[in-house]
């Protein structure tokens, strides 16, 4: 079987791997040094599209406009600048085995690759029903949303079914966004989740008032504190029934399921240290074993804000954690010593005309401000986390770019907070004077 080397090899080809490589090439990348292992059939991208404008029934996100690096404004990398910056884009080929202590890699069609230096960009995969046992989870017309070639597959069910019956499964930010694509659809869309509110992880109850209140109000029935637990079919296998735990039975077209993720590490289980359910790394993203890197989903890595350590599966990590790795990686080689990773937690979603951030740490008493009525037309509102007296989190509804940014420094500052009654008085104020 064939066997090939490479200086740096990336195992996975997605946000973390697009950013590497940018990376890289800016550093100074000789041709041949890298390879870039995929199980995807394109090059890597920004997958957040996939949950928005990828699904749009008009003027939709398509490749090659959604390439990674466009997400941070920068070059698009399309196939061909791989190519021209000497890098293999190897797509369609999974990894099937890794061997760490004899650094050595090997795919589906078993071709091998040895490397000096592995960074593992893996990411997450969907949590399944049928993971659970759910009867009938494995019919026809049941979707997850991880990869574009998921995504094409609920765009043909959607356009296979106009203005059909669609229930979504999971209320986190999943959910809210598939939610939202299919109304703009035009489906008639029931969302279904456990939790007394949708985001539970990072919304109080009274953000969440505010967008289960607006989803009401643009037509997506909201049915909380049960779950699913079985699916009926028709003829064809397809689904054509949600049963719910509580009795009720909902009539669907599509069903679409965003229960959560897990990182894929099995590759290396039991040869790198894992905590968190990541693979544990230091504030280069360096795993337990020398040369061997693990960024983006993947990495449970020392959150320096907070003292702690701490996975995040988003995409601003994934970006910025490539970049540090990447950058290690070389001042290593050179001999210079180099700053540990100092993140601040940054998430957002967008979903009908609503747009939210959210920056630090969601610990604490959480106050609310602002006008957080979905009946108001563009509401602006927000929620400051406070512990031992400082803000250390903040959200923002509606915010503008000057807005959002005075956000981020007020939870990377964790500024004091006087009077808790002033804050809520002062609301979005109290931001912008820091
Ligand atoms: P990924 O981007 O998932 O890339 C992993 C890659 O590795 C994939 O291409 C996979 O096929 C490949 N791979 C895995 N195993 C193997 C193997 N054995 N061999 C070869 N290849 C392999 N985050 C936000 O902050 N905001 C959002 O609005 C947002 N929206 C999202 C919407 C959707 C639909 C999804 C799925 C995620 C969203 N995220 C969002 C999360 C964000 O996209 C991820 O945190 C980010 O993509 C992580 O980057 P990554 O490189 O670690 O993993």
């Amino acid at each position: 079987m064939a066997e090939k080397f490479f200086k740096y090899v990336i195992v996975g080809g997605g946000v973390a791997a697009g950013y590497a490589a940018r990376e890289f090439v800016k550093l100074g990348l000789k041709s041949g040094e890298l390879a870039i292992i995929s199980k995807e059939a394109v090059a890597p991208y920004e997958r957040p599209a996939l949950s928005k404008a990828y699904l749009f029934p008009e003027g939709a996100a398509r490749l090659p406009g959604f390439h990674v690096c466009v997400g941070i404004g920068g070059e698009r990398q399309l196939p061909e600048w791989y190519s021209e910056k000497g890098i293999e884009l190897i797509l369609s080929t999974e990894v099937v085995k890794a061997e760490i202590a004899s650094k050595t890699l090997t795919t589906a069609e078993g071709t091998t690759f040895k490397y000096d230096t592995l960074i593992i960009a893996t990411g997450s995969t969907v949590i399944k029903l049928s993971d659970f046992g759910v009867q009938g989870a494995d019919a026809k017309g049941i979707f997850y949303l991880r990869e574009i070639a998921e995504a094409d597959a609920l765009v043909s069910a959607i356009q296979s079914k106009p203005e059909g019956t669609a229930v979504i499964v999971g209320g986190g930010y999943i959910g809210l966004e598939l939610a939202a694509v299919l109304r703009i659809n035009k489906y008639k869309v029931k969302m279904v989740y456990p939790e007394p509110w949708c985001m539970p992880r990072l919304f109080t109850a009274d953000i969440a008032a505010f967008y289960e209140g607006y989803y009401r109000g643009k037509g997506v029935e909201i049915i909380k504190g049960t779950v699913a637990t079985g699916f009926v079919t028709d003829e064809h296998e397809n689904v054509k029934i949600v049963k719910l735990k509580d009795g009720r039975e909902l009539e669907a077209d599509i069903v679409v399921v965003g229960v959560g993720g897990r990182p894929l590490t099995g590759l290396f289980k039991g040869q790198l240290e894992e905590e968190k359910g990541g693979i544990k790394t230091d504030g280069f993203f360096k795993t337990s074993v020398p040369d061997v890197y693990a960024v983006g989903d993947v990495a449970t890595f020392p959150m320096k804000i907070y003292g702690d350590i701490r996975r995040v599966e988003h995409v601003d990590h994934a970006r910025k954690s490539a970049a540090q790795a990447v950058q290690a990686i070389k001042a290593k080689e050179e001999g210079k010593s180099f700053e540990e990773y100092d993140y601040l937690p940054y998430f957002y979603s967008r979903s009908f005309d609503l747009s939210w951030q959210f920056y630090g740490d969601n610990v604490g008493e959480a106050i609310i401000f602002g006008d957080n009525n979905p009946a108001t037309p563009k509401a602006k509102f927000g929620s400051y986390w406070i512990k031992d007296g400082r803000v250390v989190g903040v959200f923002l509804e509606n915010g503008t770019p000057e807005e959002n940014k005075a956000i981020a420094k007020v939870a990377r500052l964790k500024p004091l907070v006087e009077s808790k009654e002033e804050l809520i008085k002062d609301g979005l104020a109290f931001a912008s004077k820091i």
